[in-house]
């Protein structure tokens, strides 16, 4: 099911965070180094139980760890994808719910919330636990990187959009929009560039 969101009825849009409207990489990558002493690149991590050579530790243990120990520099120092702050201002503009999903415990949500707004993301809640399966969630679309959490909303009845990363694999998302960019992503669900002047 395709879904068009330039035009009515208001839905409600499911958003994840980490990889969806911000770039979590490059800080992930920097904490390992500094922890671990090995350079990571981001073509490295094609999946969340990448073990960190030399050590019994996997990339998602580590990045759990960045989120406990050191929460504010971890989150706030990432940077926004491009297009995401006017992807979530033009999905409320067209009058729909933008709910933010996201798998990060619930005690960094005020941290989150303060990064949405210092980039200007609008949103209408966090929602404060996430189940595993994200298709659990009430809401009509899920947009996120991992395929997991797409191919259960789709399996829930849900549209949804994949971001490609090295880590998602888009072939188990067979009706979920895939894209590479915001740009992409918000043209295939219905958003029309309004032709410019060339100024
Ligand atoms: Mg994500």
């Amino acid at each position: 099911m395709t879904l068009r969101l330039n035009r009515g009825p208001s839905r409600t849009v499911l958003l994840d965070v980490d990889g969806t409207l911000c770039d979590n990489t490059p800080r992930l990558i920097e904490y390992v180094k500094a922890e671990c002493g090995v350079a990571l690149t981001r073509e490295q991590i094609t999946e969340w139980s990448f073990s960190i050579p030399g050590t019994e530790l996997d990339i998602g243990d580590l990045l759990h760890r960045a989120i406990d120990e050191r929460p504010e520099w971890f989150l706030l120092g990432m940077e926004p994808i491009d297009g995401a702050a006017e992807a979530a201002r033009w999905l409320s503009q067209q009058g729909h719910t933008v709910r933010i999903a996201t798998h990060r415990p619930a005690e960094s949500h005020p941290i989150t919330a303060q990064w949405l707004d210092e980039h200007d993301v609008p949103h209408d809640e966090i929602i404060d636990d996430v189940p595993r399966n994200k298709g659990r969630l009430a809401g009509d679309i899920l947009i996120d990187d991992y395929h997991v959490n797409v191919k259960n909303a789709l399996a829930a009845g849900k549209a949804a959009g994949l971001f490609v990363q090295p880590y998602s694999d888009p072939a188990v998302c067979g009706e979920a929009v895939v894209a590479e960019t915001w740009s992409t992503m918000l043209a295939e669900l219905g958003r029309i560039h309004p032709v410019t002047n060339g100024d």
